[in-house]
């Protein structure tokens, strides 16, 4: 069997993060009950994103994870990601929930346990989707910024970033999907149709593709039920595209680090579950998963089978 055919038929994986989406009761204070905000989705699994939820047919699961990890107080950015991309317990391992960013303690377990760097020493590729600018950097060089999970998850890889090159390529993808916030000016706007298009079509070359949006965390914060219906149908429109577009061995995952925007009464996070949706052929394998620390040892375990295979 040639190279190419074989990491052609080696399972693959793309890791869509939406940070802020729990599950949560349906009413007034829950956009992703309302039924404009996510109709192809609700229509492909057959439900809304709401508690209680769980749809299970071949090559689909969906289902409420655990993000609170057994640890007290609300679940944060920066601990919830780490757990979802290293498979450690990483609130249990600093003792609370850290909001964020990742700091000294948690980059030790992201140097250690990386997805992006466990894939590599697998020898499968990985890529984070996401477009960076200059500026980023910059601010980081400044202490202005400090580094987000999936960049350190990056960096410890040794990974290259997508630029403004690579998003005019059509092989970048920035965090709000259509790419038109300021202060990058340089960047041309594209549909959710047009996001979800590239993000696929990058997945089908890489073993592990991520890419990350954080537009359901900011609308939960504004408590703005507009806004957050807004944001769910761009979500929408760029997923029922990315999933049209999904090479045959690319499995498709879905979750988030913590609730937020699906109870606009607080704009703090929740205890709420997490969504983990699962689509594509190694779908079923998910069935398993019951919090965020199982998913990046899930994808690995499937990733190191099919290398033994071959
Ligand atoms: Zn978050």
């Amino acid at each position: 069997m040639s190279d190419a055919k074989c990491a052609h038929s080696s399972p693959s994986f793309l890791l869509l993060f939406l940070d802020g989406v729990g599950l949560g009761e349906a009413g007034a204070n829950n956009p992703l009950s309302a039924l404009e905000a996510t109709p192809f989705l609700t229509a492909y699994l057959g439900q809304s994103l709401v508690a209680e939820a769980a749809a299970l047919r071949s090559g689909v699961l969906f289902k409420p994870i655990d993000a609170t990890l057994e640890v007290p107080g609300l679940p944060q950015s920066a601990t919830g990601q780490t757990t979802i991309y290293t498979g450690q317990n990483a609130p249990e391992f600093l003792g609370k929930h850290q909001s964020g960013f990742a700091n000294g303690s948690l980059r030790q377990l992201i140097d250690r346990y990386g997805l992006f760097s466990q894939a590599l020493a697998l020898g499968r590729t990985a890529t984070l989707a996401n477009a960076y600018s200059p500026e980023y950097f910059y601010a980081i060089a400044e202490r202005r910024r400090r580094y987000s999970v999936c960049t350190l998850l990056n960096l410890s890889a040794g990974l290259p970033f997508r630029m403004q090159y690579e998003y005019d390529q059509g092989e970048a993808i920035f965090w709000n999907i259509i790419g038109n916030a300021a202060p990058d000016q340089l960047r041309k706007p594209i549909s959710p149709a047009t996001a979800g298009q590239r993000l696929a079509q990058l997945s089908g070359r890489y073993g592990v593709t991520l890419f990350e949006c954080y537009l359901c965390d900011y609308a939960g914060h504004a408590q703005d039920w507009e806004r957050a219906v807004t944001y769910l149908q761009r979500i929408d429109a760029f997923l029922e595209s990315a999933i049209a577009h999904l090479p045959p061995h690319v499995t498709l995952i879905i979750t988030s680090d913590h609730g937020n925007v699906e109870d606009l009464s607080t704009k703090r996070h929740t205890r709420n579950p997490v969504p983990l949706i699962a689509i594509g052929p190694e779908a079923a394998a998910f069935a398993r998963v019951k919090d965020l620390t199982s998913i990046t040892p899930q994808i690995l375990s499937k990733m190191a089978i099919a290398q033994q295979r071959f």
